[in-house]
């Protein structure tokens, strides 16, 4: 029985410096209990949809990661969440953008896809959605956390100083269950100060998230870049048209492509065989995993010896 999962937590332009060791402690603890939350469920002979779905719920819960409680806000002060799920098995997948009661927006596009006759939906109709589904709904001030207003106030300043966005984030998760089948989920807040209305390559079907039989990935970056490159189905693509390896096709498009169009970002992915890929372009990309051979790695930053 071979099973794998990886999860992240977002990407940037991030160094140890920035980040004080409470911090990186707490982030840490984060990614290993999302990464167990899900593995648990895959030992147990789970599939690999409830296992993305319980890991990413659980990154969407923790105020530390910019998906759920504690995304971040438009330009406007609202947040407009976004989320998307894939089975690798029947390439059927749901997603949702612009969502702000759900509490658990992955819960949500995993409803869209069992549900509804929709694979995306949008804005009020996917609030609507939320309440006649009777998922948990909560009010906006659920979501709110000070460190990112505070990200809010500083993007706003590098706006006006016509400086580019650098605070963004995501989290996701990938899983090969026991019966051979692949999954991929992808939530986020989007970039701080984002356009009300933006969308972003999350809760694109090809661009942020993507299984089919051969793998299943889960983006994070820069997504207007990411959405242009349409990563995550162009990394499935080269496996299954090239020939190339998990390695090759996740380092072709996250080290070739995206660096040559000027993206910055990673992926998690995870083949049929349970070989995971964690290549990422930036400083830093929050990552955990456990391989088809049981290896178990977790790290934030590009210059650390992987530890469990
Ligand atoms: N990809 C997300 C977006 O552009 C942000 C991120 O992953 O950092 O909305």
């Amino acid at each position: 029985m071979t099973i794998a999962l990886a999860v992240h937590g977002g990407a940037g332009p991030i160094s140890r410096a920035d980040i004080d060791p409470e911090r990186d402690a707490a982030l840490r603890t984060g990614l290993a209990a999302a990464l167990d939350a899900g593995y648990r469920l895959l030992q147990a002979g789970g599939s690999a949809l409830d296992a993305v779905t319980a890991a990413v719920a659980l990154l969407e819960d923790d105020p530390l990661f910019n998906a759920g409680r504690g995304a971040d806000f438009t330009l406007d002060g609202t947040v407009e969440l976004e989320a998307a799920i894939m089975d690798g098995q029947t390439q059927a997948a749901g997603s949702v953008t612009g969502v702000s009661v759900a509490k658990n927006p992955v819960k949500l596009a995993r409803r869209v896809m069992e549900a509804s006759p929709c694979v995306m939906l949008g804005f009020a109709a996917a609030d609507t959605f939320a309440r006649a589904q009777g998922l948990e709904c909560v009010a906006p001030d659920y979501f709110f956390t000070e460190q990112r207003w505070q990200a809010l106030q500083q993007e706003k300043a590098r706006l006006a100083a016509g400086q580019e966005s650098m605070k963004h984030g995501t989290v996701g998760a990938v899983a090969l269950d026991s019966q051979g089948r692949l999954a991929a989920a992808t939530s986020t807040g989007g970039r701080a100060g984002k356009w009300p209305g933006r969308i972003g390559d999350s809760p694109l079907i090809g661009a942020g998230t993507w299984a089919d039989q051969h793998c299943a990935v889960s983006a994070t970056g820069h997504g207007e870049y990411f959405i242009r490159a349409v990563v995550a189905h162009d990394i499935a693509a080269r496996l299954a048209y090239a020939g190339q390896t998990l390695v090759e096709a996740t380092d072709s498009v996250v080290n070739g492509t995206l660096l040559e169009l000027g993206g910055s970002g990673g992926v998690i992915a995870v083949d049929v065989q349970g070989h995971i890929a964690t290549p990422f372009n930036c400083a830093a990309m929050y990552r955990a995993m456990v391989d088809g051979e049981g290896r178990r790695e977790l790290a934030l930053y590009r210059d650390e010896p992987s530890e469990a």
